[in-house]
């Protein structure tokens, strides 16, 4: 029997986001463990159609756009996206594991009577089953969960993945059969980023992140400047949030956003287990810290004992003469 996976697009002013892109890459390749196939759909009034050429690979895109959807209503997008999963007897539901999964994805186990499986690092198929492998106690503990029967919503922690094959999904504008819009919230206020970085943290390919021990909010400087230099964003620890030096939208770690870059720079962060919670799935870390004992470096790829304040102008300087 051929399983179905409905992957869920997440979308900002029009612009479909990175981490949906690697959700559904990962979909795609699940398909080479049996008979699956994969539809996506994209909620909302996503852009042009500029943005669906971003994302390669087979499959349906149901593209919904219907009255609640242009206002991030959770309710109304849990409405649609069920009655698109029931439509299409999806067994498997997938969401990146941002926000708008995390808050999303307990909805449409609710709705859909299905089990609930978030922070997926990994998931596989073995025989009829769904293996997923999630992490717990801030990474600290790694569980293989199994799903049985019935239908699994799943939020999948960052991973870069791309499609093989150039082909392109098909974009279906569709129309679903779901309840009365009835019983919303309303809307009070439409947020926008409070992040100063151009990119989302955990869209970045490249993360500069700075720690107390950059001593204040004026130390965040010199992280925005190599950032802008190499084509990346700055994230930060909780301490840094917490003091009010940087935006909740840029904090990394189990109370802040996971990331998957493909460089990460931690500059003046000790490296607690909650932080490293956020970067597991990052490629190359790169510690720069002044204690040499400090937990970071043992997470870390490379390492610079150092001085910040040092380290980091030496290291622009010699980028810029590249
Ligand atoms: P510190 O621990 O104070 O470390 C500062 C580091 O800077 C030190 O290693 C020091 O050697 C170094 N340093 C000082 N001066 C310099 C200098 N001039 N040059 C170079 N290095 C220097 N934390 C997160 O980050 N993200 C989370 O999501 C998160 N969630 C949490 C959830 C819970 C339930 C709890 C209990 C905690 C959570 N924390 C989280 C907090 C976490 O435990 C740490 O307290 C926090 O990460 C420490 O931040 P820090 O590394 O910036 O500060």
């Amino acid at each position: 029997m051929t399983r179905i996976i409905l992957v869920v697009f997440e979308q900002r002013d029009g612009v479909i986001r990175q981490s949906s892109i690697d959700v559904w890459n990962r979909a795609q390749a699940l398909k080479q463990q049996g008979d699956i196939s994969v539809v996506g759909i994209v909620p909302g009034p996503a852009g042009s159609a500029d943005e669906f050429r971003k994302i390669t690979g087979d499959g349906d895109i149901l593209h919904v756009d219907e009255q609640g959807l242009e206002l991030c209503q959770p309710q109304a997008y849990a409405d649609v996206i069920a009655a698109a999963a029931r439509e299409h007897s999806a067994t498997v539901l997938m969401l990146a594991d941002t926000a708008f999964g995390a808050d999303l994805a307990p909805r449409l186990s609710a709705r859909l009577r299905a089990s609930l499986i978030s922070h997926c690092r990994s998931l596989s198929f073995e025989g009829d089953h769904l293996l997923c492998e999630t992490a717990w106690y801030a990474g600290t503990v790694s569980a293989l969960l199994t799903c049985e029967h019935g239908t699994a919503v799943l939020t999948l922690a960052g991973g870069r993945c791309s499609a093989s094959g150039h082909d392109r999904p098909r974009l279906v504008p569709t129309t679903l059969e779901r309840p009365e819009p009835s019983g919303w919230n309303p809307v009070v206020e439409k947020l926008v980023s409070a992040s100063s970085s151009t990119q989302d943290v955990a869209e970045a390919d490249i993360v500069i992140a700075g720690g107390r021990g950059l001593g204040g909010p004026e130390g965040f400087g010199m992280l925005e400047s190599l950032a802008g230099l190499v084509g990346g964003s700055v994230g930060a620890s909780r301490s840094v949030v917490d003091e009010g030096w940087r935006p909740h939208a840029e904090q990394v770690g189990q109370t802040g956003k996971t990331i998957a870059p493909s460089l990460y720079v931690a500059c003046g962060i000790s490296g607690a287990v909650q932080h490293l919670a956020g970067i597991a799935a990052a490629q190359t870390v790169v510690a720069i810290n002044s204690d040499p004992e400090a937990p970071i470096f043992r997470a870390a790829d490379a390492g610079i004992v150092g001085d910040v304040f040092d380290v980091l102008p030496k290291l622009e300087g010699l980028l810029r003469e590249k």
